[in-house]
């Protein structure tokens, strides 16, 4: 997938559209999304232009991958969601519905969050 510049998170990473900022620093960002499925649900993207998961896990540098993933747990503490649980999730293309094509780790939490797909009759 071809990275398209003017999807909606390359925009608030330029500073055309606002976000609730979580945590920013040079490599990654955090932000709650704008249409929560959960009490805590906070949007976690590198700022390289990788189009999804797939795209940065086979482009970005292990330095990278490595900082994003330590970040995002890093954040999961902040929020203060450890002990309680979360789920991290990434959509990518189009069976997992992916709507943004700038890579984004959904960051879960503040309730039971039931099975691991809608309507999964067997929630762990
Ligand atoms: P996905 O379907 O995995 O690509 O998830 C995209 C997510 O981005 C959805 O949960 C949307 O609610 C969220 N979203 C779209 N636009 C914005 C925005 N401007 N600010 C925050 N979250 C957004």
């Amino acid at each position: 997938m071809a990275y398209d510049s003017n999807n909606v998170f390359a925009c608030i990473l330029r500073g055309e559209i606002p976000c609730d900022k979580v945590y920013e620093d040079q490599e990654v960002l955090a932000f709650r999304d704008i249409t929560p499925a959960a009490p805590v649900h906070v949007l976690v993207i590198p700022k390289g232009e990788y189009s999804s998961f797939d795209d940065f896990a086979s482009k970005a540098d292990p330095e990278t991958v490595a900082h994003f993933f330590l970040k995002l747990r890093n954040i999961a503490a902040d929020l203060g969601v450890v002990e309680g649980g979360y789920r991290l999730l990434t959509n990518h293309g189009p069976d997992a519905s992916q709507s943004v094509p700038h890579f984004h780790v959904h960051l879960l939490a503040g309730r039971p969050l039931g099975g691991l797909l809608p309507g999964d009759a067997h929630p762990r």
